[in-house]
């Protein structure tokens, strides 16, 4: 399995905006240098949906300039499943345009801790990525 690597502080933050947001899926942006996540933007989620979530363009648009300035680079994106699992929803798969990231989920579902996978989600084909945290 091809694995990306996350530092806990980002892993933390998503799961605290997840449950900010929850029963809302939140959604953001993840970024780093070269294969490593350091660093998480977070966004709105437009659609303000507990099924889906929509990042509004222009945010996208300030989130690149940002990245080009600091030299950063895009390498996932994320959103919280506040009532199904970790894994990509038809939508999801639909709608994802960048096949260079890798796209992280935060299921709510469970009574415990919150489960998070990531995969890579090309031309509608998901394969996912072993999560690997520093
Ligand atoms: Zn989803």
């Amino acid at each position: 399995m091809p694995v990306v690597k996350i530092s806990v502080n980002v892993v933390n933050q998503m799961i605290e905006h997840s449950l900010i947001e929850s029963p809302l899926e939140c959604c953001g942006l993840l970024m780093g240098d070269s294969q490593k996540i350091t660093q998480l933007w977070k966004t709105e989620n437009v659609a303000k949906s507990p099924i889906r979530f929509e990042i509004e363009p222009k945010e996208l648009l300030t989130f690149s300039r940002y990245i080009e300035k600091c030299k950063l680079k895009h390498l996932g994106i994320y959103h919280s499943h506040p009532s199904s699992e970790a894994y990509p929803s038809q939508t999801d798969i639909a709608q994802a345009h960048y096949p260079e990231c890798a796209y992280f989920i935060i299921s709510l579902l469970g009574p415990t801790e919150p489960n998070i996978r990531a995969f890579t989600i090309i031309q509608q084909i998901v394969q996912e990525k072993l999560i690997q945290r520093f």
